[in-house]
């Protein structure tokens, strides 16, 4: 017999394990599938305003005592050649991570829980209509399957994703390390606007960064060639990181923009960036992912206590990830668009008009 489980989820960054978490906690029966970790160190900035979703998911304290390298504020090349630097006020913070850290711990509190986790296992196949799913570790029917996958979108790309064509964006990334301190503030984002693009650097510690340039697909490669092309058309990273040794080959993360048709059916769900992606721009990708998990968590209860409510639920599910979706593509392009009276180039002209829905 096919083992059944209240919930099965794929993928488990911040969307799946929150999901899971909050899900067990209710009672259910909950199976997360993870797959294999990434090759490449990846790393986020996540603003103060992401403490208090962190308390309202209930796992503030444990995020506290993992010590996260502190985000005191941004300091930003953009629309003039002086620093522009916005310092947090007094007592809020935010965390720069490395993702494996967070994760892992956001993993092991949906362990915790009671959730029933499966590493390394992928799903390949998803058959949606009768809540089948097979993966590495055998076949399991839900009653619920959701999709926090990421940019992968297993279920998300048999519903239907969009993305806007009119362009591209990858992240040129790279991990940066110094023999000294690098001559910035140690605990603050750094960002950079240039003709082709935008720099972006996340501190891991006074010594090491995070470094990635947000540029046109068609001009990207794999390597540190081309890293260091984009390192050399900026001014302040140039003379901050022009020095700096790469720990590794730098890599490519595309960064485009998505949405999907729909996010949530009769017994599915699109959770964070399975759903629809944020520019990076707003740093604010771990924080959508949390709040959505949340909000599916609540929807499923909803669905399986009050079976009476399941379809203003689900359309509840789908009008707010189309509403959060299009609140951030339309504060993206209002960034970009800001920047025409410095840069008129193709890559912040094509950006600065919010996509079509
Ligand atoms: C270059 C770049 C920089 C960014 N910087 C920031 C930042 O500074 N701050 C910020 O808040 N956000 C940032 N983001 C966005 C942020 O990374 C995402 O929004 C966030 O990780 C979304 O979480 P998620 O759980 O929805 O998806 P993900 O974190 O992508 O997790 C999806 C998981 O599913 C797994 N998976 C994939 N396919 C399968 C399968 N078939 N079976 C099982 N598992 C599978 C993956 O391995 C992964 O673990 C950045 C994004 C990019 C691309």
């Amino acid at each position: 017999m096919t083992p059944k489980v209240d919930i099965l989820i794929l993928g488990a960054g911040p969307a799946g394990a929150t999901a899971a978490r909050l899900l067990a906690l209710q009672g259910r029966s909950v199976l997360l599938l993870r797959g294999p970790a990434s090759r490449n160190p990846h790393a986020g900035s996540l603003p103060p305003t992401i403490a208090e979703v962190f308390r309202s998911i209930g796992v503030l304290d444990a995020i506290e005592q993992a010590n996260f390298y502190p985000d005191l504020g941004v300091v930003r090349w953009w629309l003039d050649a002086e620093a522009e630097v916005e310092s947090y006020v007094e007592g809020s913070r935010g965390y720069h991570v490395q993702r494996h850290a967070l994760d892992e711990l956001l993993l092991t509190l949906a362990e915790s829980a009671g959730v029933e986790v499966q590493r390394n296992s992928r799903a390949p196949r998803v058959e949606l209509d009768r809540g089948i799913v097979e993966h590495d570790g055998g076949v399991t029917e839900a009653r619920f399957v959701l999709d926090a996958t990421g940019r992968a979108g297993l279920i998300a790309r048999q519903i239907r994703r969009f993305w806007d064509p009119r362009y591209r964006t990858v992240g040129l990334c790279g991990l940066l390390r110094a023999s000294e301190t690098f001559d910035a503030d140690p605990h603050y984002n750094l960002m950079e606007a240039y003709d082709r693009g935008w720099a972006w650097s996340v501190p891991l510690s006074p010594r090491c960064r995070y470094v990635c340039f947000y540029v046109d697909a068609s001009i990207a490669r794999d390597g540190e060639t081309q890293f260091r092309a984009e390192l050399a058309r900026t001014v302040e990273f140039q003379r901050l990181f022009g020095d700096a040794e790469l720990e590794s080959p730098p890599w490519v993360r595309d960064s485009s923009l998505y949405y999907s048709e729909r996010y949530a059916g009769t017994n599915w769900m699109l959770m964070g960036d399975a759903a629809s992606f944020a520019d990076p721009l707003s740093s604010s990708g771990v924080e959508k992912a949390l709040l959505s998990a949340q909000f599916t968590a609540e929807a499923i209860g909803r669905c399986l206590d009050r079976p009476a409510e399941a379809g203003e639920a689900i359309r509840s599910m789908n009008a707010r990830e189309a509403r959060v979706w299009r609140e951030h593509a339309e504060s993206a392009a209002r960034t970009y668009a800001a920047m025409l009276d410095l840069y008129d180039t193709p890559f912040w002209r094509d950006r600065a008009k919010p996509p079509e829905l």
